[in-house]
């Protein structure tokens, strides 16, 4: 389904990101995955080499949240592999302290990876795919940002801006064929839950009216729907991947 694009995947070493550079490397594309450490980035390419050795997929770690940082490893993927079809913003971290002991530090950089490194790469892609006359930017968005959350507000107002960034953004670049969608997770069984005790994961799948949390791979499909040419007319959706958490 993506023979001959390249795609960029922030936040692509484990988790979703890397279920998604999974497939889309499975689907004909070529990756970028961009993490936090050149040491997780090195893991995540040997895997990735592991499952096939024909992949085409390199591997860097800018600081999403500095725009020049982000330029320059743009402009390295472009040298690499010729284009920049796809972006995927899906680096993100969260924090659940109640407010009062919520540090305005924390607040500050939730805001600049989750909110101003979608910025930075959305800013970024678009002189590439103007010139080339398509494109499709793809940002992780969470549940959340439809309902919030109990506690650590500093993580949903962060996906309601991804939200808002995504349809505005789709207003602006839909006369360049440039598509901006988002994918709205629910919980997914990454790292960060797979660690938590059995009984927890079975109380949260009991939440939900599917019954169970969602794979990784599940999520990841939503995004090849919305990379391809499938969703060739769809631009502005938020699409949930919940198991009918939310509607
Ligand atoms: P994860 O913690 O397993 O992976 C996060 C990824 O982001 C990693 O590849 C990490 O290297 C990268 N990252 C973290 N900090 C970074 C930084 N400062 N610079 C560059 N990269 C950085 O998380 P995940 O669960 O796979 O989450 C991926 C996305 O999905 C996030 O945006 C998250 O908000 C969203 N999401 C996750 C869930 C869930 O239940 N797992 C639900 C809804 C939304």
């Amino acid at each position: 389904m993506l023979k001959e694009k390249t795609a960029i995947i922030t936040g692509g070493t484990r988790g979703i990101g890397y279920a998604i550079a999974q497939l889309f490397l499975k689907n004909g594309a070529k990756v970028a995955v961009f993490g936090s450490r050149q040491e997780t980035v090195d893991n995540a390419l040997a895997k990735l080499n592991e499952e096939n050795s024909a992949y085409e997929v390199m591997g860097l770690c800018p600081d999403l949240t500095d725009y020049n940082a982000v330029e320059a490893a743009f402009a390295q993927v472009k040298n690499k592999f010729g284009a920049i079809d796809i972006l995927v913003n899906n680096a993100g971290i969260s924090a659940r302290e109640p407010i009062e002991a919520y540090a305005p530090d924390a607040f500050k950089n939730i805001m600049d990876l989750n909110v101003t490194a979608v910025f930075n790469g959305c800013k970024a892609a678009v002189p590439y795919m103007k010139e080339q006359g398509a494109g499709s930017i793809i940002n992780t968005s969470s549940m959340v940002s439809k309902t919030g959350q109990v506690s650590g507000v500093g993580y949903p107002t962060s996906k309601f801006a991804v939200n808002g960034l995504t349809v505005s953004l789709s207003r602006e670049l839909g006369k360049y064929n440039i598509r901006v969608n988002a994918v709205a997770p629910g919980v997914t069984r990454t790292d960060m839950v797979a660690a938590l005790p059995a009984e927890m994961v079975a109380k949260v799948a009991a939440g939900i009216p599917m019954g169970r949390v969602g794979e990784p791979e599940e999520v990841a499909n939503a995004f090849l729907f919305l990379a391809s040419d499938m969703s060739s007319y769809v631009s502005g959706t938020v699409l949930n991947v919940d198991g009918a958490t939310i509607n």
